[in-house]
């Protein structure tokens, strides 16, 4: 097989040798028959797999962001692409343009739109009538249409180059010029689908994908071929050149580009660039085309690389040994860490950099005496140990990911450089910050670092360096039958090997029969005539070997493959191509006959199986330790398909990747897991990435959402999308009886009927989770438990017994009950939680889910009703479920309290529509979008929200008071005075006053107002502290006039963070003779992460109902 592009030149070559060939434009016939042979074949399962898919995730941002949508379809054939989304994409679509120059497609384009029923399924929402023109898309534009024309054009948001664009010479022009008929106020994009890879110069793409497995097949008849000929390479084809049907590979690609396309000068005037192409080990990294490789020589460098990526909304690739299929990509601007390249040795620790490979920092360390556990090739550079780094000391020193200590790093989220864990203070940056999530930071880097940020410098732990005993043996295997019975030996004596011993084995084909290589490794501190203490009785079963004795760097030269395997790996004259699964037990029937098969399966004859030993220093270390999740495991098994050099492009090339792929298939389910290293975007991936981290994906997934928001490191090992957890947690807390459980289900229907049909509520039993132990422990039934209420009344006493133990063992037991709740919620956007035991809960957990809205609705009703909806009377009303509890009664105020007197639902539901559904109300999230997040300000690592930012918006202000006046939960008619201090409540205090007509009691620092007054002190604001060489405390006053005894007031606020300044506030007002039972406080922006709540609580202000319009995680 070739592949398209191939295919073409060639035609072409033939064309121009012959005469015989004008180039002509195609005929409607010749152009519908190409276009057919194009889409056929796999060509429907392209677009079913890939192209709608990938399409619909590329264009949702865009479409929510926008009202309304104006597409350009150029070359949809006799249907719209767009009409293939998902419906509410495509109701977005309201008008509608394509080009397409064959007539009977454009007619039945037409057609489509006309019929009334068909047009339902395709774009139901169009505003104006489609506007197809039977033309070309030129770089003139149509002057019959007037569109393209003249700086008067029609803007799109959208235009999408529906198939290939053969036939548009240059590429990067037309693509250009979509570029200028681009809306210019949005995310607007031009999407290429074509079919085998394109590099379009000059333009950075905003994202791109691939489909590789693609083929396109042309049958052998005369006609099938003119025909495809002539749409490929644009003539018409006298001769018959082909002889035979084609069969081309034929990746299907998308990219899209935006506005910042042409943003690439920006960053190259900036930071250094490659001379040349840098010289990347991997085959398939050669065959992409950065639209240029920069090499940074200073931290400043990748910062600038980091921002300009994160301004131009582009992905960025990073090269470090080089060995990846995916450190270059097409059309990506890639950052060669190629000068990073020092080794120092401390006397404590070490430290190397990203890009040095392993071979020069083993050298440099063993020269003091010490080691670092890397892999087990030199050349392999930062990829191996920030995504793992499994080689022959494994066993004895762990993983190289084991080994780190520290690192320094840019953020892909804000371009700030970060370290985090040990890094000698004369290796830091001296702009370096530590960031607040360091743990998590420096977890994530254990294992899954080429997903979190750009890596400086790492700092390894040194260990001893022994030196090691080597003895290689190879074993020609004459059968199946004696190969799986090795395999099964080899298999028993490798697991009995002490820790200082490992032992490798490879799988491979060699002069007509199958081979089993053997090569152990004894690392000994002592002189080595005293060691093969381990390794010894291995004689007793194979005899003689090869034998050595080499150092860490010599044991680089150790591998079979190098040395004995195919006359020493063809001399160096191939590629290969690998993937890696974790296997147990290699001895296995299930296992060895998959591995015997695959050997068996090799489509070139250099193929090979390699088992790298694990256990011991690997599974030491547990799973959640670090995000290399995959622990349990005694052999790593490396499928790597292997073609001579002069084979690539070819099928062999072709066939070498479909069997690794294929073999780890057949292998994944026995395996414990894959390896993260070497997994890129191509789909092809996508089921062993699944595998690849274990018990840790869903944290990973989360602190990709959170670490690297915009997903500026787009082609690392995938990681799955964030999964949405809920946004709004509302905890429905109450005594037993008043119908806790039934109100959370009836308001659970309320959100899924109401709220745009868009959003997903559910509600679960935090105390399911206890129950679920204690039926454990004490072999209850937990059927029952759950379910029969007199059962549980039964069990209650011991229940509570066993929680209050379990809290006594694990004070954290009511936090990791919650977050345990909260996580395992996922895709759901609306959480209920019931059976809460905690007193203010909201105060207690809102910084443990810092993004999101927690609520508490209090349900209450008398103790009669209580009694009488109790199925199963306890006697005593107030064991419960609060019998748990510590507190005796309320003494707290939560958000919003319930009546739940009245028989049947309606009362809830009136509730629910008004009190709770206004939560997830489009205003709130348009005014959240109005606060600015401003990196790095007013210190490193701090990311401010500028929350009066919100005036500076046309009607922000406006929409503020509007929330805070319909959000209030009282009745503004009873309020006698909205109480603001200064500024920032000033400025939503006064628009809010005016609107609802009550009084505004203003609070200023001293020396402000006329006496007489009232005045506390109050520390500055946690953000002004830090701006300004300001004082720690300021006095605030009011006039004592202004308020009186008994008045209902509304203190209104920009921001509650750690709660200060609030509670000086209460503080005053208490001075002032209020009581703060009549006191309510209403904030625009609310950041549990500083505890607040908590604060204003221990200072016993608790019983204050305290409200915010919007919640955010940072500062
Ligand atoms: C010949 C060969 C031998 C191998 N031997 C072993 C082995 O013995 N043990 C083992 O565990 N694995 C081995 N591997 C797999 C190897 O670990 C991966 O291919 C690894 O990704 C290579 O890292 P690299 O830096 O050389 O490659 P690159 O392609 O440069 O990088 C790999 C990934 O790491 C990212 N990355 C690189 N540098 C940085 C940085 N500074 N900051 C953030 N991200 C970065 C890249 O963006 C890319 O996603 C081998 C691979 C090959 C081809």
């Amino acid at each position: 097989m070739t592949t398209l592009d191939s295919l073409e030149r060639t035609l072409r070559q033939q064309v121009e040798a012959t005469t015989s060939s004008a180039k002509q434009p195609l005929s409607d016939a010749q152009y519908s028959a190409g276009f057919g042979i194009l889409g056929g074949g796999s060509g429907g399962r392209t677009y079913q797999d890939f192209i709608i898919p990938q399409l619909s995730q590329l264009l949702a941002p865009l479409f929510d962001s926008c009202g309304s949508i104006s597409a350009l379809e150029i070359g949809p054939g006799a249907t719209s692409i767009l009409g293939h989304l998902p419906n509410h994409l495509r109701r977005k679509v309201r008008r509608y343009t394509a080009f397409e120059p064959n007539s009977l497609f454009a007619t039945r384009l037409g057609e489509s739109f006309s019929s009334p029923s068909k047009a339902e399924l395709l774009l139901p929402c169009l505003e104006t009538p489609p506007n197809i023109h039977p033309i070309s898309f030129t770089l003139q534009g149509d002057t019959t249409s007037g569109i393209g024309t003249g700086d008067n054009d029609e803007k799109f948001d959208l235009i999408l180059f529906c198939h290939s664009m053969y036939g548009m010479k240059p590429k990067t022009k037309f693509i250009e010029r979509a570029l200028a008929m681009l809306d210019e106020q949005n995310l607007a994009m031009a999407v290429v689908i074509h079919r085998d890879s394109i590099y379009l110069d000059g333009l950075v793409c905003h994202q791109t994908a691939s489909f590789p497995t693609g083929v396109v097949r042309v049958a052998d008849d005369d006609e099938s071929l003119g025909c495809f000929a002539t749409f490929i390479a644009g003539f018409t084809l006298e001769d018959r050149s082909l002889d035979k049907a084609v069969q081309t590979n034929s990746p299907e690609v998308m990219m899209a580009f935006t506005k910042h396309a042409t943003a690439l000068s920006e960053l190259t005037a900036k930071v250094p660039l490659e001379k040349g192409n840098p010289t990347v080990k991997n085959w398939e990294a050669r065959l992409h085309r950065p639209i240029s490789v920069v090499r940074p020589t200073e931290v400043r460098h990748v910062q600038q690389c980091v921002r300009w990526a994160l301004v131009h909304k582009v992905g960025l690739t990073v090269v470090g040994g080089g060995h990846s299929g995916h450190c270059l990509m097409s059309n990506v601007v890639a950052i060669n860490m190629g000068a990073f390249d020092q080794v120092h040795i401390l006397a404590v620790e070490q430290e190397g950099t990203d890009s040095r490979p392993d071979g020069d920092i083993v050298s440099k360390t063993m020269a003091a005496g010490v080691t670092v556990p890397l892999g087990a090739r030199p050349s392999v550079g930062a990829g191996l140990w920030l995504q793992g780094g499994i080689g022959h000391q494994a066993r004895l020193h762990g993983l190289a990911c084991d080994a780190i200590v520290g690192a320094v790093l840019v953020s892909v989220k804000s371009g700030e450089v970060l370290y985090v864990g040990i890094v000698p203070s004369q290796h830091r940056p001296t702009d370096a910050v530590c960031p607040e999530n360091e743990d998590d930071l420096m977890w994530a880097i254990k294992g899954a670092g080429s997903n979190f940020g750009i890596v400086i410098s790492v700092t390894f732990k040194a260990l001893p360096d022994p030196t090691y005993l080597v003895e290689e043996r190879v074993f020609p295997l004459s059968d199946s039958l004696e190969a799986q019975l090795t395999l099964s030996n080899l298999d028993s004596v490798f697991t009995k090997l002490s820790r200082n011993c490992s032992a490798d084995a490879y799988l491979y084909w060699d002069a007509g029969q199958l081979q089993l290589g053997v090569t152990t490794f004894e690392a000994s501190m002592t002189p080595l005539a005293s060691a093969r203490s381990a390794t010894k009785y291995i004689d007793g079963f194979w005899g003689d070997c090869r034998r050595k004795v080499v150092n860490s760097v010599g044991l680089f030269e150790t591998d079979l493959y190098l040395s004995g395997m195919h006359g020493g790996h063809a001399r160096g004259k191939t590629f290969a191509f690998k993937r890696c699964l974790f296997l147990k037990h290699i001895g296995d029937e299930n296992v060895a006959g998959r591995l015997l098969a695959a050997v068996q399966s090799r489509p070139t004859p250099l193929c090979y199986l390699h088992l790298l030993h694990g256990g011991e220093a690997v599974s030491d270390v547990a799973r959640e330790e670090t995000a290399f999740g995959c622990r349990d495991w005694e052999f790593a098994c490396v499928i790597t398909g292997v073609w001579s050099r002069d084979q690539d492009d070819t099928e062999a090339a072709q066939a070498a990747m479909r069997w690794v792929y294929h073999v780890a298939e057949d292998l994944l389910p026995v395996s414990s897991g894959a390896y993260g290293a070497d997994l890129g975007p191509d789909p092809r991936d996508a089921a062993l990435a699944r595998n690849a981290f274990g018990p840790n994906r869903p944290r990973l997934a989360r602190l990709k959402h959170s670490l690297d928001p915009r997903n500026v490191l787009a082609y690392a090992c995938p990681l799955p999308k964030a999964p949405t957890e809920p946004k709004l947690i509302i905890l429905v807390t109450g005594k037993s009886g008043t119908g806790k459980d039934y109100c959370a289900s009836v308001w659970v229907s309320i959100f899924n009927e109401h709220a745009h049909k868009s959003l997903t509520a559910r509600a679960v039993s935090i105390s399911d989770k206890i129950k679920r132990e204690y039926a454990a422990a004490k072999d209850a039934d937990l059927k029952r438990l759950l379910e029969d209420r007199c059962y549980k009344e039964k069990h209650r006493p011991a229940l509570t017994r066993f929680y209050l133990d379990q809290m006594h063992q694990r004070p954290q037991l009511r936090e990791e009950h919650f977050l345990d709740v909260v996580h395992s919620s996922v895709n759901v956007d609306v959480l209920f939680i019931t059976g809460m035991r905690d007193e203010a809960p909201v105060a207690a957990f809102s910084h443990l889910v810092p993004d999101r809205r927690l609520l508490e609705v209090h349900v209450q009703a008398s103790k009669t009703t209580r009694r009488a909806r109790r199925e199963c009377p306890s006697g005593d009303d107030d064991v419960g479920e609060d019998s748990m509890s510590t507190r005796p009664a309320l003494d707290y105020c939560p958000h919003l309290i319930f009546d739940n007197e009245a028989i049947g639902t309606e009362t809830a539901r009136r509730f629910a529509e008004q009190y709770l559904l206004p939560f997830v109300h489009m205003d709130l999230q348009r005014l959240a979008t109005m606060v600015r997040s401003v990196p790095g300000f007013p210190r490193p690592g701090i990311e401010f929200r500028h929350v009066l930012a919100i005036v500076q918006q046309p009607g922000g202000l406006a929409l503020c008071s509007s929330l805070l006046h319909t959000h209030f939960s009282s009745d503004w008619a009873k309020v006698g005075a909205i109480v603001s201090c200064e500024a920032g409540g000033f400025v939503f205090a006064s628009p809010l006053a005016l609107r609802v007509s009550v009084p505004l009691v203003l609070i200023r620092e001293a020396g402000k107002l006329p006496p007489p007054t009232v005045s506390v002190s109050t520390p500055r604001s946690h953000i002004s502290t830090w701006t300004f060489n300001n004082p720690k405390e300021k006095q605030i006053e009011m006039e004592h006039c202004v308020v009186r005894e008994g008045m209902s007031l509304v203190v209104v606020d920009d921001v509650l963070a750690t709660g200060r300044t609030l509670c000086a506030i209460l503080h005053l007002l208490r001075k002032a003779e209020v009581s703060v039972d009549d006191v309510s406080v209403m904030v625009v922006a609310e950041f549990p992460v500083h505890r607040g709540r908590e604060l204003l609580r221990e200072r016993g202000f608790g019983g204050v109902r305290i409200q915010s319009l919007l919640v955010f995680g940072g500062t």
